[in-house]
């Protein structure tokens, strides 16, 4: 079972001010990562990719291997609107000032001097060519972190749109049941319980969302209850941080069922920040790539 994520402009908004209402120390983070999100909706309307095509044959070997659909280097992506995209990121980075403006303002300098293109950025995110934003951050002073950033957040509509068309793919009556994306192959960002209090996990790089056990960890397949455990705050009943000893990861769930708000997923991401910390200070890793 699968679903996508589908919310308006609008609501996004919406689901800022619950937020910020909810956790005040959040408001600079929420409004900023709201504007980006926005952006990215707005751009996903405006893609045009060409559905990749996955032979039947070939979808039988990957079911019987429980291979994910495509890797990550063979997102069919819309380069030219990612790159209006990161045009308009840098905007909203510049606007909301702080650290990353000048990082955002070298890059675009860099695109427009010819120094690297847009396509060969966004290749080399897809094709984890670590030693490309190695070299570039390192050639243009800046923070590999925040040329990556970038580099992603104007993909995402693209990464998300992709693994849209592909859910069809996918068998509705069969259970997924892994640790990584039925779509990419990457590990979960996030966990949700829904409904009766089903769990789902969802992409980390794609933001496809799957059907999971609920005592499960996606990131070493551990299903006993001794060494899966769990932390939450009477505060903020909608969260609880999934902890596993057996790998020492962790990963952020929300029930959908105790949040009276709009859900977006990745704007949650952001507004739980003090849970990644207070589980890296318990010594747990998160199992997250791209955040
Ligand atoms: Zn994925
Ligand atoms: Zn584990």
């Amino acid at each position: 079972m699968s679903e996508n994520i589908t919310i308006t402009s609008n609501q996004i908004m919406k689901a800022v001010e619950s937020l910020k209402e909810l956790r005040p120390v959040y408001g600079t983070i929420l409004d900023f990562y709201g504007q980006i999100f926005v952006a990215q909706e707005d751009s996903k309307c405006k893609l045009h990719i060409d559905p990749i095509q996955i032979s039947e044959e070939m979808l039988s070997i990957k079911a019987e291997e429980n291979f994910p659909l495509i890797n990550m280097s063979e997102f069919a992506i819309d380069a030219k609107e990612a790159g209006n995209l990161l045009i308009r990121i840098c905007d909203i980075v510049k606007k909301a000032g702080g650290d990353m403006v000048s990082t955002n303002q070298t890059v675009l300098k860099a695109i427009e001097a010819g120094k690297f293109d847009q396509k060969e950025l966004f290749a080399s995110l897809l094709n984890e060519d670590d030693a490309f934003f190695e070299n570039t951050a390192k050639e243009l002073e800046i923070e590999k972190k925040a040329l990556a950033f970038i580099a992603y957040n104007s993909l995402k509509p693209s990464l998300s749109m992709c693994a849209e068309q592909l859910s069809a793919y996918l068998d509705k009556d069969k259970p997924w049941g892994k640790g990584y994306c039925p779509i990419c192959g990457s590990s979960p960002g996030l966990s949700m319980f829904q409904g009766e209090g089903e769990r789902f996990l969802i992409c980390g790089f794609c933001w496809h969302k799957w059907a999971s056990n609920r005592i499960f960890c996606p990131f070493c397949d551990n299903t006993d209850t001794k060494t899966l455990n769990y932390f939450f705050s009477e505060d903020e009943k909608e969260y609880r941080v999934d902890l596993c000893d057996g790998c020492k990861k962790y990963i952020k769930t929300v029930d959908t069922r105790k949040a009276e708000r709009i859900i977006y997923p990745p704007l949650e991401q952001v507004a739980t920040l003090h849970l990644d910390i207070k589980a890296k200070e318990m010594k747990y890793e998160s199992g997250i790539h791209f955040a």
